[in-house]
């Protein structure tokens, strides 16, 4: 079942990326729309109150300078003037009676509001309402004013035509908000189908990895988004697990390769001794035999497993105050015999004093490693030269020989486990020398470097830091 079949729709975050672009969209248009429907509602009454308030000063004008008759003719003429039923006016006494107005017929529903009347007759501020008449739902906006000390102006306006462009107004919204927000949910989903096309290259990639096809690798585009840099990390975790498991197969291979010889030569001697051994010093050698073909056999594990434990910082290294001057020199001293056997000249250069933080037993291992080499690889009447520099922070400790040196070719894998050159086979070894050494060298911080020129020599050096790696 293919993973896009597995994860429903609703689950996928692309869906939920339309939705909650869709659902921002919609709600900050609402809030928009709400913000500028009140504004217009407010710029309309404003300009009605203003128009309102006009015709109260109109009429003021009209009572100081032409009298009460006048006033009761212009409301009749500007009612009639700007259409019955969309003003009226009503004269009233202080109680609220009317005695005066223009046709109310289309306004019999209107009545003189009792509380307004309080409120104007409390302060001389203008009073006004809005009211919406029954049975009509058309709303009215009225301004109660004084005109003089004892008559009051009623003056309302229709507000239908403004209701209407409010209505209008809302029915434009909704259809066009109902319109934006399909293509707002399409150009959603279209861009999280976009961004998130990156994370499903990754997954099927996974998915075809987890089907055995390592090589697979995920294409990266060159935009340098966050999907790219997922891209890149996720094909160099591909990268760094296949080289690992290259590694495991080449070792496991070279383990079996390397363990197959001294048991087979085991049984050799046995089978041999077995059949045509007569004697017991025959049978003595073969034990014999077997014992040094089985300690070859415990040094090879027990180095690996060495190299595994320091590599995986399963076995804590000790930290102690080694003086480093001394131990080179006890090396030297160690490796005197099997160097003057072989004609090789060891000279050893080392300062009076020199210190460092580490574990004793594994330093003395990496050096004895180092030096077992450049002796090995030495011929007759070389020489191999051991020295000792420091800086502030760290000891430069280099072993360097006149040996057959390494070619080109071999140089960058004789740190690798089994890894030994064609030409060194004739020489004993088992090819763990140099990765012990390697993993010593950095369990404490530091490194190790080879240089080498074919028939000249090589040159060792280990770096390592003065104080502890913590
Ligand atoms: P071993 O010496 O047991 O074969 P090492 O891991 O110590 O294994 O070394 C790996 C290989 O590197 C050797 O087989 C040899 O080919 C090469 N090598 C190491 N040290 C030297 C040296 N000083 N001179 C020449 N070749 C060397």
């Amino acid at each position: 079942m293919s993973l896009r079949k597995r994860i429903s729709l609703r689950n996928t975050l692309a869906f939920r990326l339309t939705l909650w672009y869709a659902g921002i969209f919609t709600v900050s248009s609402c809030v928009a729309f709400l913000l500028f429907y009140t504004l217009i509602t407010s710029w309309i009454r404003d300009r009605t109150d203003q128009e309102l308030l006009g015709q109260v000063n109109r009429f003021s004008t009209l009572l100081a300078a032409e009298g009460i008759e006048a006033v009761k003719n212009g409301a009749v003429i500007e009612a009639q003037a700007a259409g019955v039923k969309k003003v009226f006016f009503r004269l009233l006494s202080l109680n609220g009676q009317a005695f005066s107005s223009s046709n109310m017929s289309y306004w019999k529903n209107i009545t003189v509001s009792g509380t307004a009347i309080k409120e104007l007759l409390r302060g001389s501020n203008p009073v006004y309402e809005t009211i919406t008449i029954p049975d009509r739902k058309e709303k009215v906006r009225i301004l109660y004013a004084l005109l003089s000390r004892s008559i009051i102006l009623q003056v309302g306006e229709a507000m239908e035509s403004y209701s209407r462009f409010l209505d209008a107004f809302k029915g434009i919204f909704i259809i066009t908000m109902t319109f934006l927000i399909f293509v707002a949910a399409g150009i959603g989903w279209f861009m999280a189908r976009r961004a998130v096309s990156g994370v499903e290259a990754v997954t099927r990639t996974a998915q075809r990895i987890s089907g055995g096809t390592l090589e697979d690798r995920v294409p990266v585009k060159t935009q340098g988004d966050e999907i790219d840099q997922l891209a890149v990390t996720f094909n160099q975790m591909l990268d760094r697990i296949q080289t690992l498991l290259t590694e495991i197969k080449e070792m496991s291979e070279n383990l079996a390769h390397d363990l197959r010889s001294p048991i087979t030569r085991i049984r050799g001697i046995a089978e041999v001794t077995l059949t045509n051994g007569k004697s017991l010093s025959e049978y003595e050698s073969m034990a014999a035999n077997t014992i040094e073909e089985c300690d070859r056999l415990l040094d090879m594990i027990n180095t690996m497993l060495m190299i595994s434990k320091t590599e995986s910082g399963v076995d804590k290294l000790s930290s102690e105050e080694i003086d480093l001057a001394g131990l080179v020199r006890e090396v030297c001293e160690l490796f005197e015999p099997p160097a003057e056997d072989k004609g090789v000249t060891l000279s050893c250069n080392v300062p009076v004093r020199s210190h460092l933080v580490g574990d004793t037993r594994m330093i003395q291992r990496m050096l004895s490693n180092l030096l077992d080499n450049a002796i090995k690889y030495t011929p007759s009447g070389g020489t191999v030269t051991v020295s000792v520099s420091e800086d502030d922070t760290r000891v430069i400790i280099s072993v360097k020989d006149t040996g057959y040196g390494i070619s080109p070719s071999d140089l960058p894998r004789v740190f690798e486990r089994f890894y030994r050159s064609d030409q060194s086979r004739s020489q004993s070894g088992i090819g763990l020398g140099l990765s012990l050494a390697r993993a010593i060298a950095r369990a404490h911080g530091g490194e190790i470097t080879g240089t080498s020129t074919p028939n000249q020599g090589s040159t060792f050096t280990v770096t390592l830091p003065k104080s502890a790696k913590k």
